[in-house]
């Protein structure tokens, strides 16, 4: 194996601390250790389809060592009783030492995701520091509040909010640094200690990001990192008799079943799940920020991309125009390897991601829909494949019904207002959606009828680690980021004195 990586590493000029990181063995992180585990798994490059690296495939006993971790070091106190201001100084120390080892991470990331460089630097690891920062600065403001009371008799009550205990957070494979992040920032800033298992297609960057907790002095068992498969590892971790708290993000027919294991054992559930996210277009938008909103969304990161826009309503008038324009942006994007900093946008991340987006595709044309560019497979090695547009579709086809989760765009025209609300909430999923329009009246109109957890003016998958991110119907329910997300990491106690 090292000799394939050592080949593919000088080729591709990474830097030595990611040449490093790839031949090193790989294990799973319990309580600050190291745990080999019998059977390994093969990490694919996407780019190229081959092997870059091996790590070990977790069973249920290896997620019992990490759960038993994870309870020892809340029950002990070590991290739930720090200091908020100790457990803000080490996620800071944290944060400091990805933005040292950015370029490292990116890289790491690039090759094991399938993701363009340079918006895995910004987005991926960049956007990481950022959550990580804005939630280690909650560590030191978590207040309960004192409660006036009117029962007879002097008494003195107040609220105290306490870390739920022990998490099991799951996490799939299309932002596997950023959603990892997300999953364990909050929970660790509010003194929780958390199992996470990364998906088995993108295990790399946790491991690395396992060797910083370890410089930055988390104290052994606050997290843990076990590598497997979801039927395998992300099973038996929901279902822990010992875990308090459940977080999912991945697809919704996993996630409902993730959330019947969690009820199961009667432990609060988070779930960031699918989506199908509409942008509504009208005659008086600013087609070039529209073209500019699927740049980032759609055709961002191949498409796989919960939130992303990825069905588009316009308005007749400008319908034919809008398509053309979109398509000339997309047709001249650069498609190439991840490591090349003017590449826009990589591969899928697998043979199997790559074959149903083309399926998708097909299905498409045989429903009737316009291939305005892309459609075809690239051919070649690796998993690519082509942004795409099919224009002229409508909410009966599959393609405006379900999540491809590749970068295609299906376009359907519309003439009124109360048309396009009905449409674009004519979904399963409510993840996001975004309204295009210079007329503030009906942008608040539309903000207030659209069916999704955040919905955007304008612009379409902004995220900050202040907005707080997750959906309704069967996009899920639970939030992750702004100061809502920490929320599902505490427990209300209310406290009554007599007096
Ligand atoms: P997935 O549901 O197949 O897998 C997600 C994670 O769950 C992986 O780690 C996987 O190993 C694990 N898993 C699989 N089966 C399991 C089981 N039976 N029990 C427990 N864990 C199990 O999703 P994916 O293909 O990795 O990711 C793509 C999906 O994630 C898309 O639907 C996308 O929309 C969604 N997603 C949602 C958000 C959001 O914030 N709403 C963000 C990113 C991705």
């Amino acid at each position: 194996m090292d000799d394939v990586v050592t080949t593919f590493i000088n080729a591709q000029g990474v830097t030595e601390a990611t040449s490093a990181f790839l031949a090193r063995s790989k294990a799973h992180f319990i309580a600050n250790e190291w745990h080999p585990s019998g059977e390994s798994m093969a990490v694919l490059e996407p780019s190229t389809g081959g092997l870059l690296a091996e790590v070990p495939c977790g069973d249920t006993a290896t997620v019992n060592l990490a759960v038993a971790a994870a309870n020892t070091a809340f029950k002990s106190g070590e991290w739930s009783q720090w200091t908020p201001v100790q457990r803000e100084r080490v996620l800071m120390r944290l944060a400091d030492l990805i933005e040292e080892n950015l370029q490292t991470l990116a890289e790491i990331e690039s090759l094991d995701a399938g993701k363009a460089i340079a918006g895995c630097k910004e987005v991926d690891i960049g956007g990481s520091i950022d959550v990580l920062r804005y939630m280690a600065g909650w560590a030191t403001k978590i207040d309960g509040a004192t409660r006036s009371v009117s029962v007879p008799g002097e008494h003195f009550a107040y609220t105290l909010k306490e870390p739920v205990g022990v998490v099991g957070a799951i996490v799939p494979w299309n932002w596997p640094f950023n959603m990892a992040i997300w999953k364990l920032a909050a929970p660790l800033a509010v003194g929780c200690s958390i199992v996470l298992k990364p998906a088995q297609l993108t295990p790399l960057s946790m491991l690395y990001f396992a060797e910083l907790c370890l410089e930055a002095g988390l104290p052994p068992g606050a997290f843990n990192v076990v590598l497997g498969r979801g039927s395998v590892v992300g099973e038996a971790l929901v279902n822990h008799p010992d875990i308090n708290k459940v977080s999912f993000t991945g697809s919704t027919p996993v996630g409902i079943g993730v959330g019947q294991a969690a009820i199961a054992n009667l432990n609060p559930v988070t779930l960031e799940l699918g989506g199908k996210s509409p942008m509504v277009v009208f005659a008086d938008a600013d087609i070039q920020r529209v073209v500019d909103a699927t740049q980032q969304s759609v055709f961002f990161n191949t498409g796989q991309v919960c939130s992303a826009g990825s069905r588009i309503y316009v308005q007749r008038d400008i319908y034919e125009q809008t398509v053309a324009a979109i398509a000339e942006r997309a047709a001249s994007m650069v498609v190439g390897h991840v490591l090349d900093e003017a590449t826009e946008m990589g591969p899928a991340i697998s043979a199997g991601q790559k074959a149903s987006v083309l399926e998708y595709i097909a299905i498409g044309k045989s429903e009737g829909a316009r291939v305005v560019c892309g459609g075809e497979d690239p051919g070649g090695e690796g998993y690519f494949v082509q942004p795409t547009l099919l224009a002229d579709c409508h909410n009966q086809m599959r393609v405006v019904q379900e999540e491809i989760f590749g970068p295609v765009l299906v376009a359907i025209p519309f003439d009124t207002e109360e048309e396009a609300i009905a449409l674009a909430n004519d979904n399963i999923y409510g993840l996001a959606a975004s309204v295009f329009t210079q007329d503030v009246s009906r942008a608040h109109r539309l903000v207030r009828q659209l069916e999704a957890g955040t919905v955007w003016v304008n612009t379409h998958d902004m995220i900050d680690a202040n907005t707080p991110f997750g959906g309704v119907k069967q996009s899920g329910f639970g939030k992750d980021l702004g100061p809502e997300q920490l929320d599902h990491y505490l427990k209300t106690k209310s406290v009554w004195m007599a007096l």
